[in-house]
């Protein structure tokens, strides 16, 4: 064989024909990498739905990459042989290819980094890390935004992001006059419900995703999720097919109600693209000009294509940054001192909470549960709860078809389990059962009663909220934006406070919420 002058490292959330890695490829020259290893389903207990994701992408990539003349190094998760690590199995193939270099997109993840760092430099081989142009903002632009901010809030991110990209902008100012339409975003469904949703852009599973959900069951029979319903895009086709039908069906109503729940009905208005977006298979460019393109034709309203891009030129760049500025060491905070385990249910569904039983039962079926169910019913409870942020990390990272680190990780210990201290958000979001009694109709199908703060229908979120106050009393009294909650704390009587940390008592031991 001629020799191997650069092995372009792939990793599963880099299934980007035109990525960095591959600029100056030669065929005659260079080849691809992929390599699927248990190491990436066990390291968290990866569910079903997401490692079927990942591993039946990755494999009509390398189709991809073969049918466009480039050769590829695969290695599949049952081949003989296979050395179970990423860099343990990146070792093996560069003792029998021998390649001059190694060329890589900068991988989104820490860990890997590290791994992939060490092995070419066991070997003393040399390794081009490429910027990831699939984002909007480089790292070093988000570190030189961060610096001397003792806060990073999200808003003036996105506004400078708003303006150096010309998104939504008219003449210098923002499009409609007003950088932010969150005020008119926030409607629940009426009794009625939410009528007829356009049904969820799914693909039936060709051959090869059908070899990969027969893989997936019977290598990782005991990890939580199922497949029966798999439908997710794992091509590049079948990406801009699911974008174009969110752009004309979904995204009209999207801003109205993406704080919405409703029992049964996991997609709604949302636009399911986080996992083609975090795989690559989408670039956040052609999403965001997709959603101003419809806003320009009139075909959708502004707050829903602000609400939209704002999500993705916003968040999703924004919590990449904090991310890469922070870790190692982000991973490890825990501000609230927080020390519980996880209920075991979380794996399961099995809990008598009405709201939380149908969103863990349609992560567990999907691998997919829209932002309001992670933030304000999975994470809230956690967060009341008080379990330890890595052990919340852990399962965030585990179950979601999207969940790749360098956006669940932010999102988890900052946004929603506050174990940053405010750097993401300047207060923790808790509440009572009564924020889900007004976005959902779960509270009615419920055997607890949101209003009830003790007592044997009390519900736990509204009990485990009272707590969570009382606990952290002193430290959010600090915190001008909760003084109004804390405030109610202190009119609370000895008595009163007792019964509180009984109930919560008892909800931490199990005996309350298991279903
Ligand atoms: C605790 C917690 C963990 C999360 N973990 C992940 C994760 O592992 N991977 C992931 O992609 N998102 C994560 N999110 C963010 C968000 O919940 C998901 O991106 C969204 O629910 C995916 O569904 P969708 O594609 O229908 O999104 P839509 O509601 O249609 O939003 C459009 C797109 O915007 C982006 N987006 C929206 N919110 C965020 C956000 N807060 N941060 C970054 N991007 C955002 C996503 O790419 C999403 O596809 C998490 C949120 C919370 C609170
Ligand atoms: S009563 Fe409480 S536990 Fe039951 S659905 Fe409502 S918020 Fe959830």
């Amino acid at each position: 064989m001629a020799e191997l002058r650069t092995l372009v490292i792939v990793l599963g959330d880099q299934l980007d024909l035109e990525a960095s890695g591959f600029d100056g490829f030669d065929p005659a020259t260079d080849a691809a990498w992929m390599a699927e290893v248990a190491e990436e389903s066990t390291h968290v207990w990866s569910s079903k739905p997401r490692t079927a994701v990942f591993l039946a992408a990755m494999r009509h990539f390398a189709l991809a990459l073969q049918s466009g003349g480039r050769s590829v190094h695969y290695t599949q998760l049952d081949d003989p042989g296979n050395a179970g690590t990423l860099a343990a199995q990146l070792q093996a193939d560069i003792r029998r290819l021998r390649p001059a270099g190694l060329v890589m997109t900068a991988p989104g993840d820490w860990r890997v980094l590290q791994a992939i760092k060490a092995v070419a430099e066991a070997n003393s081989l040399p390794l081009d890390i490429r910027e990831d142009r699939h984002f909007f903002v480089t790292v070093r632009e988000f570190a030189a935004h961060a610096k001397g901010r003792k806060s990073l809030r999200m808003e003036y991110f996105y506004r400078e992001q708003r303006q150096r990209h010309g998104v939504l902008m008219q003449d210098g100012q923002p499009e409609g006059g007003q950088w932010n339409f969150d005020a008119d975003n926030r409607e629940a469904f009426g009794a009625e419900g939410p009528g007829a949703v356009p049904p969820r852009a799914g693909f039936e599973p060709d051959a090869v995703t059908r070899d990969v959900i027969a893989l997936v069951d019977s290598r990782f029979a005991d990890h939580p999720g199922r497949l029966d319903s798999f439908a997710w895009p794992v091509t590049r086709a079948q990406a801009l097919q699911a974008l174009q039908a969110f752009i004309e069906q979904r995204l009209p109503l999207f801003g109205r109600y993406q704080d919405a729940m409703w029992p049964g009905d996991p997609w709604l208005y949302h636009s399911h693209l986080s996992a083609a977006l975090n795989l690559k298979l989408l670039n956040p460019r052609e999403v965001v000009a997709a959603a101003e393109a419809a806003y320009r034709a009139g075909q959708a309203p502004l707050d829903s294509v602000d609400g939209f891009i704002r999500q993705i030129l916003g968040w999703r760049e924004y919590v990449r940054g904090i991310y890469w500025t922070r870790m190692p060491a982000y991973a490890e905070l825990n501000a609230l001192d927080a020390q519980e385990d996880l209920p075991a249910w979380y794996w399961t569904g099995a809990t008598d909470m009405a709201c939380l039983h149908d969103a863990l039962e349609q992560t567990l079926e999907h691998g997919y549960a829209n932002h309001i169910q992670r933030l304000m019913v999975t994470g809230l409870f956690a967060l009341m709860l008080g379990v330890a942020p890595q052990q919340v990390h852990a399962w965030y990272l585990a179950v979601y078809v999207d969940a790749v680190e360098w956006v669940e990780l932010p999102n988890t210990l900052g946004m929603s389990q506050y174990a940053d201290g405010g750097l993401m958000g300047s207060k923790p979001y808790v509440a009572t059962g009564k924020y889900i009694q007004r976005m959902s109709p779960h509270c009615k199908g419920c055997r607890y009663d949101p209003a009830q703060r003790t007592g044997d229908r009390a519900c736990p979120f509204t009990t485990l909220y009272w707590d969570f106050l009382m606990r952290h009393e002193t430290l959010l009294a600090r915190n001008p934006r909760m003084a109004l909650q804390v405030k109610n704390v202190t009119r609370l009587s000895p008595d009163q406070r007792q019964a509180v940390q009984e109930r919560a008592a008892a909800i931490r031991r199990g005996d309350v919420g298991h279903g």
